[in-house]
């Protein structure tokens, strides 16, 4: 495959929609590759973004310990490497690991010294980004962001508000957000997917984010457009999961290529794994057949990706190096 080898920044990826069926039968060793397929992959079309919902529930269910926290992280390293990718921003809400008798804080320890320890032994440079989640409450949303506070020396970068945009206001979230940034975190948060450009704005104004995830639905509103390219705001696009919560009906539909021909800071990713059924080469040949896209493009998408990454710039650089170097070999250079 030609986009298999090219090296590959992924931004926006949730650990627990990711879990490979190696992993799954890892953790419940009775399930069947047919089993799995049913219970962990949406269909190629879900009716809306709350039915495609609910799934998540069942990987979270295997992350109730140590050891589901520890095999889920290994997997997903394992995933990036065969698809070359360098450096990767995971994602997870740790207040839905805690069934188990687990504290968040004791999720946050295991998952950042594995995915610390898979770093290593992979040489896939990572950050990890936690989630609150739409329907939780302020409490929670607090505790989410005083988590990132109290990991922000180790792997945690970020905090991230995900879940379902169409069934919970954004109100609640709001003193998470102004705690996260006056303590120096960074900020995303989903927006412009199950909601139109209205959401994006809201999102923009209430949690004042770097970066939106998603954020595909800002194409129906020019002065949104204009505002995120003049604000440098990168959306973090998941291609083929938009389509499958048929936001859009087709990939032809999808606006990523109109976002980028307008100069929009977009990036590549594939948000869940295996409820999309998808990997990042996967995404990178979807557009190609779809938009022509080719190797100037997704070096493109890469660096704009880079740029945003939630990073000291020195790692930037480094990072920026390694992919510039990667793309000259194959004869494509910046422009
Ligand atoms: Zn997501």
């Amino acid at each position: 495959m030609p986009f298999a080898k090219l090296p590959k920044v992924e931004l926006h990826l949730h650990l627990d929609c990711s879990l490979s069926y190696e992993a799954v039968a890892e953790l419940r060793p009775d399930i069947s590759i047919e089993g799995y397929r049913e219970d962990f992959v949406a269909p190629p079309k879900c009716r809306d973004l709350a039915d495609f919902l609910t799934r998540p529930p069942r990987f979270t269910a295997l992350m109730q310990d140590a050891r589901g926290l520890t095999v889920a992280t290994h997997d997903l390293f394992h995933q990036l490497r065969k698809d070359q990718v360098i450096y990767a921003e995971i994602r997870f809400a740790p207040l839905l690991h805690t069934d188990g008798g687990m504290t968040p804080e004791e999720v946050v320890r295991v998952v950042d010294r594995e995915t610390s320890r898979a770093s290593a032994e992979t040489g896939i440079e990572a950050r990890l980004i936690l989630c609150t989640l739409r329907h939780f409450d302020e409490r929670q949303g607090l505790a989410t962001a005083r988590l990132a506070d109290q990991f922000k020396n180790s792997m945690v970068t970020a905090l991230d508000l995900a879940a379902d945009e169409a069934g919970f206001p954004i109100d609640a979230h709001v003193a998470a957000f102004d705690w996260a940034r006056q303590h120096g975190i960074a900020c995303t948060a989903h927006a412009g997917e199950a909601l139109g450009p209205e959401s994006i704005w809201e999102t923009l104004e209430k949690l004042k984010p770097k970066r939106i995830g998603h954020g595909v639905r800002s194409i129906e509103d020019p002065m949104l457009v204009k505002h995120l390219k003049e604000r440098d705001i990168h959306l973090e696009i998941c291609p083929s999961c938009n389509v499958q919560i048929d936001v859009f009906d087709t990939m032809a539909d999808h606006p990523i290529k109109r976002l980028y021909d307008q100069g929009i800071s977009v990036g590549i990713n594939t948000d869940g794994r295996t409820i999309s059924d998808i990997d990042l080469t996967g995404e990178y040949e979807r557009l190609a057949e779809t938009f022509g896209w080719g190797n100037n493009e997704f070096l493109r998408c890469n660096l704009n990706a880079l740029h945003a990454a939630f990073l000291p710039q020195n790692d930037k650089q480094w990072l920026e190096r390694r992919m510039l170097e990667a793309y000259c070999e194959i004869g494509v250079e910046s422009k």
